[in-house]
This record gives structure tokens, C-alpha cells and sequence, in this order.
């Protein structure tokens, strides 16, 4: 399978055509951005770290039914997906207060709630992906509202099946983001899963694992990435 027109370049990833219209190559990139676009670098490796490792999540979810983009990884940055139209939502799912939600709302990071936090932003970079409610999606008409609930199902589902993968891995699941999209009418998980996406907390010493590091200049970028890396591929 070749790459063909590139469709679409964003922050992390290019997105290419191929000869079949119904499959898409994703190439990812080293290229870190942060706050909206404000905060630019390179991470070393980080295309590399964050496409094996979103294969093996999509894998891994994919045998808990819950449907993925994913066909199959083509090289080391390159992954050959199931093209779709993705709903402009990001879907955030936290577990434990950190990042906006703590700014928002006036609270430290690192509290734990009872029940998982279910937040949307609707995905407008003009905008700054601004924070909206089920009214405001279906008044948009961004979605259905039978796609909807299998987007807030699907993504429930995730949660669960990540904290406990993560936990195996002596990582605690803060928070995350995921984006899915519509593939032959259906809502499949699409985008990526990596430590761009996820807040991971090393369980004994609540060190940060993930992106943080980057945006917030705390040093060993890199080597954080090939830790959760080296700890994933177990
Ligand atoms: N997130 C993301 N892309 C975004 C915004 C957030 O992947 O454009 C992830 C982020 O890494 C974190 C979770 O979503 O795991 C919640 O992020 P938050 O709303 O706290 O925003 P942030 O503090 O990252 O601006």
C-alpha cells in the first residue's frame, strides 16, 4: 500500500490517500505543540514512541470490542487506518483533577474522583476548542444524537480498559483525550493514544509521564516518552 496525496498535516501526524478510498496511511511526526498551537519543539522519537504505541492500545481495545481505525502498522511512523470523517470533538475522560480542570475550577491536582469525569471540546483551533455540553453539540449538529451516545459509551469503555492496562504498567490514568470518527456510518475510535494524549502518573512516585514534561519544561522530554514506551511493549 503506497502513500498517495497528503489530505491533511496537523500538529503530530500527516494523513495520505491511498489507492483504496477507504483506508488512509497515518505518518507520525517528532513535532510537539502545546497550548493551542503557541508552544512549538521536537521530542526525538516521539512519532516513533507514539504510533507502536497506539497500535497496541487500539489492539488491545479492539479485543474488548471496541471498534478502532486501526488495519495494521506499515514501519516504524507509519500505520495504514480505516479512513474517516473525524467528529470535530475532542472527548476527555478524567479520573483525577489535573491540567484545565484544575484551572477552571480552582483546584489542586491529584484529586481523585468517585465516578469518571466526562468533558467535550469542540475541535476549533479559531475557537480554542472550546468546552461544550451534549445541547450544544446536537444544536451545532456535529453529531447525532445516536452517535453521540455510542461516543460517550465507547468512551467509558476506554477508560476502564486503559486504567487497568496502565495500572499493569505501574502507571496511574489521570486524564486523556480521544476523537473518533464515522467509517461507513459507524462511530470508530480514530486519532491516537500515546503520552501526547494521556496524563500518566508513575504509581510510586506520581512522577509525570506524558506531555506535561514538555509543557511545562520539566526536563528528560525524551526520555520519559521511551520509558512508558519501554514499559508498554512488555
Ligand atoms: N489533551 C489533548 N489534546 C488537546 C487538549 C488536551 O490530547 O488539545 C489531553 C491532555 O493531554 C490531557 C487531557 O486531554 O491528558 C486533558 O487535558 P486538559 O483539558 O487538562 O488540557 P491541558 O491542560 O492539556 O490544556
Amino acid at each position: 500500500m503506497e502513500k498517495l496525496e497528503m489530505i491533511y498535516e496537523g500538529k503530530a501526524k500527516k494523513v495520505f490517500k491511498t489507492d483504496d478510498p477507504k483506508l488512509f496511511i497515518v505518518d507520525y511526526k517528532d513535532d510537539a505543540t502545546a497550548f493551542n498551537g503557541l508552544k512549538k519543539g521536537q521530542i526525538g522519537g516521539k512519532g516513533i514512541v507514539n504510533n507502536t504505541m497506539a497500535n497496541i492500545i487500539f489492539e488491545m481495545l479492539e479485543k474488548r470490542g471496541i471498534p478502532t481505525h486501526l488495519v495494521k502498522q506499515l514501519s516504524e511512523r507509519e500505520t495504514l487506518v480505516k479512513a474517516v470523517q473525524i467528529l470535530p470533538l475532542e472527548v476527555i475522560i478524567r479520573n483525577v483533577s489535573a491540567g484545565s480542570f484544575s484551572k477552571r475550577y480552582g483546584v489542586e491536582e491529584g484529586i481523585l474522583f468517585k465516578k469518571p469525569v466526562l468533558e467535550f471540546s469542540y475541535k476549533n483551533d479559531d475557537l480554542g476548542d472550546p468546552l461544550i455540553n451534549d445541547d450544544h453539540i446536537l444544536a451545532l449538529e456535529l453529531t447525532t444524537e445516536e452517535h453521540l451516545a455510542d461516543v460517550k459509551k465507547y468512551a467509558y469503555e476506554v477508560n476502564e480498559a486503559l486504567k487497568e492496562f496502565f495500572l499493569e504498567r505501574d502507571l496511574k490514568l489521570i486524564d486523556f483525550k480521544i476523537e473518533f470518527g464515522l467509517h461507513d456510518g459507524q462511530v470508530i475510535l480514530a486519532d491516537e493514544i500515546s503520552p501526547d494524549t494521556c496524563r500518566l502518573w508513575d504509581v510510586n512516585t506520581n512522577e509525570k509521564m506524558d506531555k506535561d514534561r514538555f509543557r511545562r519544561d520539566l526536563g528528560n522530554v525524551e526520555e520519559t516518552y521511551q520509558e512508558v514506551f519501554n514499559r508498554i511493549k512488555k
